[in-house]
């Protein structure tokens, strides 16, 4: 970006943070929690501590970062370096990530651009431009890519309350500020797990790993009867029902349902349960949730890639990301833009748009800016 469209962006997320100092939500058990952030310029700033939330906003209220993060763990010595911090315990943390869920939307809002010239392109390829092959996936978010993200976090929810037994109380989300949710659990009981439980969980809301077996079907010969007696009734707890539920709707259709997976083979059973498993599965990445060091995303920050926050979903089905996270000023604002399919934010929608000046409100101005789509 040059250095109008970094000013504009830069004095915006300034505004920003000195208006709005009530929508940063502090992290409980902030003395232990280590902090991050990220510059303007580009460099991380990490292992930072802060005693209670004045402290935590006039830091970031001096310093304006362009992202904000801290630690989903507790530790004893947030500042120290890693091996040193002495780790107590972490929050169970998840994230949808919609670009990873194949929507067929992205074809509309998907484009790739060259890291050196900034030619932007229908599709990923060499730069027609520049001849560079460094090229970057940017896309921008639909109410198609919304609706994907929210169905996945109530596939995940229902995981984690009729499963795992986490209350509804322990579990907070939030848009990311650009193309995902985040689901953070705050269960005193979750908070010693290691990364290797953590990634158990995460097998499990996927529904990774279901094998023919746990359902009495091996690789070699059986007796039908047997199978049927071991095969799960629907109403069973966990997997097995739901894998059960998916295959027949009441159990007096078992001996018909374990007769055809028999004459279909192991293998073909196989496959049946990993369809099965995408689709009523969550999609999440499970790094993350594994990962008990990792630096997240603050709450009620704003995101570099969009210029949008992190803002607290409540009510999944009226939450509107598109606006609710959009917190830039309306002030209209020159810019030309290299390319832009159409896009939606607040209650507004703009373009498409090519290689054209535009007056737009500041909060589109900085997400196509952020996108690298457009410049000042
Ligand atoms: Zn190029
Ligand atoms: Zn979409």
């Amino acid at each position: 970006m040059n250095e109008q469209s970094l000013n504009l962006v830069k004095r915006s997320f300034k505004e920003f943070y000195f208006k709005h100092t009530n929508y940063v939500e502090t992290p409980n058990r902030i003395e232990e929690r280590e902090f991050g952030y990220m510059q303007f310029n580009g460099g991380m700033i990490r292992h930072l501590s802060f005693k209670n939330n004045g402290e935590l906003s006039a830091h970031f209220l001096k310093h304006i970062p362009s992202d904000v993060y801290y630690s989903c763990a507790y530790y004893i010595n947030p500042t120290a370096p890693m091996q040193e911090k002495i780790f107590k315990g972490a929050d169970l943390i998840f994230d949808i990530d919609i670009d990873e869920l194949a929507l067929i939307c992205a074809k509309d809002h998907e484009m790739w651009i060259c890291n050196h010239c900034k030619n932007v392109m229908g599709e990923k390829q060499e730069c027609g431009k520049c001849n560079s092959m460094k090229v970057e996936k940017i896309s921008l978010t639909c109410d198609n890519c919304i609706d994907a993200g929210k169905g996945e976090l109530k596939k995940l929810i229902k995981f984690l309350q009729e499963d795992l037994g986490i209350q509804e109380n322990e579990i907070k989300i939030y848009f990311s500020g650009n193309q995902g949710f985040h689901l953070h659990i705050y269960n005193t009981e979750l908070e010693s797990l290691d990364p290797h439980s953590r990634a158990d969980i995460a097998d499990y809301v996927m529904g990774n790993n279901i094998l023919p077996d746990s359902f009495g079907v091996r690789k070699n010969s059986h007796l039908v009867k047997d199978v049927i007696s071991k095969f799960p009734n629907i109403d069973d707890f966990g997997w097995r029902g739901r894998i059960s539920r998916q295959l027949m709707k009441d159990d007096k259709a078992k001996p018909r349902t374990v007769q055809k997976i028999l004459k279909a083979g192991y293998l073909r059973f196989k496959t049946e349960l990993d369809d099965i498993a995408r689709e009523i599965g969550a999609h999440i990445d499970p790094k993350v949730t594994m990962d008990i060091h990792r630096v997240f995303r603050m709450q009620g920050t704003l995101n570099s890639k969009s210029g949008l926050m992190k803002a607290p979903c409540n009510a999944i089905d009226t939450f509107d990301p598109l606006t609710n996270a959009c917190v830039l000023t309306d002030e209209e604002v020159l810019v030309n833009v290299r390319y832009s399919p159409k896009f939606r934010l607040k209650e507004r929608f703009f373009g498409p748009f090519n290689d054209q000046k535009v007056k737009l409100p500041t909060y589109a101005a900085v997400y196509l800016i952020c996108k690298g789509l457009a410049e000042v």
